[in-house]
């Protein structure tokens, strides 16, 4: 049983994080803490002029930029945009993160999402938290990790399932004291910022962030949140830790 604390945000492309648990990565941060952040895929779909090569190096370099506001190392597991699969390769790459990073705490993206790679990126995530310790998964000269860690779910884009019925957190955290820092790090994708600025007219990136976050909050009464389940199932740790850690920041909503 480990007890250190090392927080893992493991989400699919490179922004998504600071769309969905970068406050939270925040308050823990100041918490003592250390963080990092992952990403299944390399983002190299997200652009309209440059390249896959292109346009995923420039990516890379943003989800640096915007982990290093937390102190975090970035991690990228290097798939593909849109062909994140759930494959030997890709579940061998997020296995050797987490072994890698030794998370006691980790977030991944809703198992209900409206992007299928966000859903694959949810099983694999949930995989490798669970597979880490089998010492016969071989993954180069990194060893097994012998503890599962406790796991939560972001709430997916919009907070609805693919019926557009509202998937409704477990807890809701409150980012407030946190929000310009999940700003700033959201802005360190220019290449995506920028891409809507153009096209909306407005800073629809941010803008989208804040609004997602007021609508949380608006449940608990505060200005920005951020909501949560919690994995639940066989063999996971079933204490609410990010409750234990934030206190009264975190509101359990009833289900
Ligand atoms: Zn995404």
């Amino acid at each position: 049983m480990s007890d250190s604390k090392i927080a893992l945000s493991f989400c699919c492309h490179p922004d998504d994080t600071e769309f969905t648990t970068a406050g939270t990565l925040a308050l823990l941060r100041q918490k003592g803490w250390q963080i990092h952040i992952a990403t299944m895929a390399n983002g190299n779909c997200g652009s309209a002029e440059l390249g896959p090569d292109e346009i995923s190096k420039i990516r890379y370099q943003e989800g640096v930029a915007a982990a290093a506001i937390l102190d975090a190392p970035y991690h990228c597991a290097n798939q593909d945009d849109v062909f994140v699969l759930y494959d030997r390769p890709a579940i061998l790459a997020a296995i050797k993160i987490v072994r890698q990073v030794k998370p006691t705490l980790v977030f991944a993206p809703s198992p209900v999402d409206y992007m299928a790679d966000h859903e694959i990126t949810s099983q694999l995530v949930k995989t490798a938290c669970f597979t880490a310790g089998i010492p016969n998964i071989k993954t180069d000269d990194i060893p097994p990790y012998h503890h599962v860690p406790h796991l939560y779910y972001a709430d997916p884009m919009d907070g609805v399932d693919n019926f557009g019925q509202q998937i409704k957190p477990s807890m809701l955290i409150d980012i407030t004291t946190v929000a310009q820092t999940k700003e700033k790090m959201l802005c360190c994708h220019a290449s995506q910022r920028n891409w809507l600025l153009e096209h909306h007219g407005m800073d629809q990136y941010v803008i989208s962030m804040k609004q997602t976050d007021q609508q949380r909050g608006k449940k608990v009464n505060v200005q920005y949140a951020e909501g949560f389940r919690q994995h639940l199932g066989h063999a996971y740790p079933k204490t609410n830790l990010l409750k234990e850690e934030l206190g009264n920041l975190a509101h359990n909503l009833e289900q």
